[in-house]
């Protein structure tokens, strides 16, 4: 299983980080090994000082698929749901200001949350569902679906035009703005639409 990750997708989030606004979807590919497992806790790891959190709507494909036409992309998903980014934003920073891969700093152990899943028909239109990231109880992101710059069904086609999509690949959408810090004992929890879909703890 693969998880593919859209970077740049919220106008938001571009100005936070002042990047600049892309031409086509920012995509890069998280490891398998990076996805945190259930019920456990998060550790910020050794190598960084600014691990932020980045909530993101997720996507499980259910089905082969290559140079999929966005309107057939909706026959490849049944299942929506949130999860986090978690990036180790000044590796990160270090890397980018050389041009180099990023991985190190998204695709490490741990780094990638995934929360339960809903399955797509509870959602009345999928280019308009709320979702929101809470820490220790305050808002910290709150999004909608319909601001992504390019929306599901085009990330789908856009992304299987370069990558063979496989049944249970993830896709995870963009952040909206509003990514920040962790320390350890900060308490994350993922709502999509009114459903509570993953809490972790931070150590
Ligand atoms: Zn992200």
């Amino acid at each position: 299983m693969k998880i593919i990750c859209i970077g740049r997708n919220y106008t938001a989030h571009i100005e936070e980080l002042a990047n600049e606004r892309p031409v086509e979807p920012v995509v890069f590919i998280k490891p398998d090994s990076s996805v945190l497992p259930k019920e456990q806790d998060f550790y910020i790891p050794e190598f960084s000082n600014d691990v932020h959190y980045e909530v993101e709507v997720l996507v499980k494909i259910k089905k082969v698929g290559k140079h999929i036409d966005s309107k057939f992309a909706p026959n490849y998903y049944d299942e929506l749901g949130l999860g986090i980014d978690f990036t180790a934003r000044d590796l990160q920073s270090k890397l980018k200001e050389k041009g180099l891969p990023w991985e190190k700093a998204k695709g490490f152990d741990g780094a990638t949350v995934i929360g339960e899943w809903v399955n797509k028909t509870e959602f009345n239109d999928i280019n308009n569902i709320n979702f929101q990231l809470t820490k220790n109880e305050e808002v910290v992101q709150k999004g909608n679906t319909s601001f992504m710059l390019w929306k599901i069904d085009e990330l789908i086609s856009y992304v299987s035009t370069f990558f063979t999509l496989k049944k249970g690949d993830v896709i995870f959408t963009g952040t909206p703005a509003g990514v920040g810090k962790i320390v350890p004992n900060d308490y994350l929890t993922g709502v999509l639409e009114d459903q509570q879909l993953f809490t972790v703890k931070i150590k």
